[in-house]
């Protein structure tokens, strides 16, 4: 994007908003040349992929919620704001340069896991545990169920409590 003032190239979100309508984003960016600040509007569909989320809506990618995720995660971590603000763009340019209109919600949490990963180890086990929850507490139910049933379908072979004499921690 390049800056109306001074025509540099090199400028970063300092803020994004989606239009209550949801299609068009409004970002505040910040030129790293001339230090000034300029808005763009961007239409969902045409700059980023729609995003699947598991029970199969539709909804337009929200860089605000991956923000606030990622800046719940690294409280009280020594990690700035920039460089959190730095993880969503590298997280969304990833995304934009894939080409496709539509993702699922899961690859779009693996994405920032990994940036998270990254950038600080106790900050990515914390966004780990509350991404997963939030994105999966009925899939989690679902799967336990199963795996109740499944093993009282077939109990476990009785020869790998006797082998091993290891305890579970
Ligand atoms: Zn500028």
């Amino acid at each position: 994007m390049r800056c109306p003032f001074c025509h540099g190239l090199e400028n970063r979100v300092v803020d994004s908003r989606l239009a209550k309508e949801g299609d068009v984003i409004r970002r505040r960016r910040h030129c790293g040349g001339c230090t000034r600040r300029f808005t763009t509007y961007e239409r969902v569909d045409e700059v980023l992929p729609m995003v699947v989320k598991k029970d199969g809506r539709r909804e337009p990618f929200d860089r605000q919620k991956i923000a606030s995720g990622l800046k719940r995660a690294c409280e009280k971590r020594p990690v700035s704001i920039d460089a959190i603000e730095a993880v969503v763009d590298t997280i969304e340019r990833q995304l934009q340069e894939r080409g496709e209109r539509e993702l699922e919600s899961r690859e779009i949490g693996e994405a920032v896991m990994r940036e998270l990963h990254a950038l600080d180890a106790v900050a990515y086990v914390r966004f780990a545990s509350v991404y997963r929850s939030f994105r999966d507490v009925h899939e989690f139910m679902r799967e336990l169920e199963d795996l109740i049933a499944e093993r009282r379908r077939k109990p476990r072979p009785r020869r790998a409590a006797r082998q091993g004499g290891r305890r579970r921690v």
